[in-house]
């Protein structure tokens, strides 16, 4: 016999009270339930997933009785709890309830489960009404959930200036605050004040953080409620006007503003540039094998950089590797390393010509069906003794390897790979053709915290350019 038992606890009950869970458990067990199946999910989420399996085990007729400790485990509402009734009943499985043993299939045991289902429903709307009107006192008191960074709440849960001190800075949390805006106001990009105060008071900040953090109503004064946007929720924003002390006044926030759509019209013209260099998308650091972007220095002479995504990132991307290394360092280190590797690479060619072989195995395979059921056959008659000679003939030719490369295309890689290996060549392209010539033949290059500089690179022969 199939006993199941299911347990199911809110995420609410589970923080609340940590041992729920398995107490219920430890009950169905004791009940004599081979197997439990658990949700942790509200009773009103009809999508619970291990209910759903249950269900569907009840339906395979794969469950003899099922045990659960109070019927509003099954769920928080009449309707979702006599759907599962009816399956049990329907599947004639026992449903057995700890706390209050009925049998559905009396006239009374229906009653009891209606009227327990009811309270259920009932408990699960009071407690849904409380809520709401429970937010609806707090949003009255001007109480506020997680303040933003700069304040903090005083005892009534408003929010107030946080006055408490910074231990790296020695600065209270508010004048930080401040700083940042002066920051916000004065550098050249979000990104810059995220990396700034990040190294100078290890201050996390991400950029769309710092973005949301400028425009949040508190930093002007206000306790606002619903003042962001969110998708399919339809809102009004309730705004109290000047409940504390303001960080910044409007006017501030609006040149913010004005300046990040600044930002970004000139992020979007600097795009069309930003990976169009001798070997983008193809550095990658030796320590993370991140990707490592090019940057130019503030110095008058705008040196391009190369340096690793992941340094200095916090959390768990963060790379060791501060290392900067000159793009035109990597780009001649490259292009000395391919000439000196050309004859390798043109001997790797030949033998990989020589060894590339193709065999169709699907066609043989299907020659090969056919040929065993006409032997099958044991017939003599010499239209069937021809076909069985013919096909045999086809296989024997498909099996056997064919040499496959394109004479033209392999000639060609090898006069490219040749002309590849001498300096002088390199010496008269400029970036874009650079850049191309190098995606041909180079597959990544890697540097690491010490400059060293090690390209892989490929044949420039792909499987495309050969044909049988
Ligand atoms: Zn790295």
């Amino acid at each position: 016999m199939k006993v199941y038992g299911y347990a199911r606890v809110s995420t609410q009950e589970q923080a609340e009270e940590f041992d729920a869970l398995n107490q219920q458990v430890a009950r169905l067990k004791a009940a004599g339930a081979t197997e439990v199946l658990i949700d942790i999910e509200s009773g009103r989420n009809d999508e619970r997933k291990q209910y759903n399996e249950l269900l569907k085990l009840v339906q395979q007729n794969q469950v003899d009785e099922i045990i659960i400790t109070r019927v509003d485990r099954l769920g928080r509402s009449v309707i979702t709890i006599h759907k599962a009734i009816d399956v049990f009943v329907k599947h004639n499985v026992n449903l057995r309830i700890l706390d209050a043993p009925v049998d559905p299939n009396s006239p009374f045991g229906w009653f009891s489960i209606n009227q327990m289902s009811g309270l259920a429903e009932f408990e699960s709307r009071l407690l849904s009404q409380r809520i709401r009107h429970g937010n609806n006192y707090f949003r009255q008191q001007l109480k506020y959930c997680v303040p933003p960074f700069g304040y903090a709440k005083d005892e009534n849960q408003r929010l107030t200036p946080n006055n408490n001190i910074h231990p790296q800075s020695g600065k209270s949390y508010f004048e930080l605050a401040k700083i940042i805006i002066d920051l916000t106001l004065s550098m050249r990009s979000l990104k810059d004040v995220c990396d700034y105060i990040y190294t100078e008071y290890e201050i996390v900040f991400s950029i769309a953080g710092l973005r949301d953090w400028v425009k949040n109503p508190a930093l002007q004064g206000h306790t606002a409620y619903f003042f962001r946007k969110k998708k399919g929720v339809n809102r009004e924003p309730i705004i109290n006007f000047n409940t504390h002390e303001a960080l910044i006044t409007a006017a501030t926030v609006e040149a913010i503003q004005r300046k990040l759509s600044e930002n970004k019209k000139y992020r979007s013209s600097a795009t069309s540039t930003r990976g169009d260099y001798p070997l983008a998308g193809l550095i990658k650091c030796a320590h993370c094998s991140g990707s490592m972007y090019r940057n130019f220095s503030r110095h008058k002479t705008k040196v391009e950089y190369i340096r690793c995504v992941n340094y200095n990132k916090p959390g768990k991307y963060h790379c060791e590797n501060s290392k900067c290394t000159r793009l035109r360092e990597i780009i001649a280190q490259t292009i000395a390393t391919l000439c000196e590797n050309a004859p390798h690479l043109i001997e790797h060619l030949e033998t990989q010509s020589t060894t590339m072989q193709v065999v169709n195995t699907k066609d043989i395979d299907k020659f090969t069906n056919e040929l065993s059921v006409l032997r099958g056959l044991r017939s003599s008659n010499p239209d069937i003794m021809e076909a069985i000679a013919k096909i045999e003939a086809t296989i024997n030719t498909l099996s056997t390897p064919t040499r496959i490369v394109d004479r033209d295309a392999f000639e060609n890689a090898k006069r490219k790979i040749a002309i590849a290996s001498q300096a002088t060549f390199w010496e008269s392209l400029d970036d874009s053709e650079l850049r191309s010539a190098l995606a041909e033949f180079v597959e990544k290059v890697e540097v690491d915290s010490s400059g060293i500089i090690t390209p892989t690179f490929k044949l420039p022969l792909t499987l495309s350019s050969m044909r049988p």
